[in-house]
């Protein structure tokens, strides 16, 4: 599963780029919106893992154009910003999982994990119904 990491604070894209990979995932990195979201438009990203805080272009700026061009492709924004309009803004332009800084890697893990599984989400939530 290949993941575009953009994140411009180095100290954070390493502690996930380190534990992803360890995880046997694929991760490629930048710390710049507007090269972010070109590498997500022009590759082909099972997953991008998306701050809002970003350097040329901010993280829902990408979001919005990425959810317009790419929308198969899933979107997990990362944030320090804890209001909920924020929150509501991210989910609104289809991030499809939202987590807070700090956060704990098992909880990103998860998250990026619940996206390798979609079918199975998919499968769940209909025998649910
Ligand atoms: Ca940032």
């Amino acid at each position: 599963m290949g993941i575009l990491l953009i994140e411009d604070e180095p100290r954070i894209r390493a502690f996930i780029a380190r534990g992803l990979g360890a995880e046997g995932f694929t991760v490629d990195e930048t710390d710049d919106g507007q090269v972010g979201l070109r590498r997500a438009l022009d590759e082909q990203y099972d997953l991008v893992i998306l701050d809002l805080g970003l350097p040329s272009l901010d993280g829902l700026s990408v979001l919005e154009a990425l959810s317009r061009q790419r929308p198969q492709v899933p979107v997990l924004v990362l944030s320090a910003r804890s209001d909920p309009r924020t929150r509501l803004a991210a989910f609104t332009l289809g991030a499809y999982a939202y987590l807070e800084k700090p956060f704990a890697f098992d909880d990103l893990l998860a998250r990026v994990r619940l996206q390798g599984g979609r079918g199975a989400e998919t499968a769940f939530e209909t025998s649910a119904g």
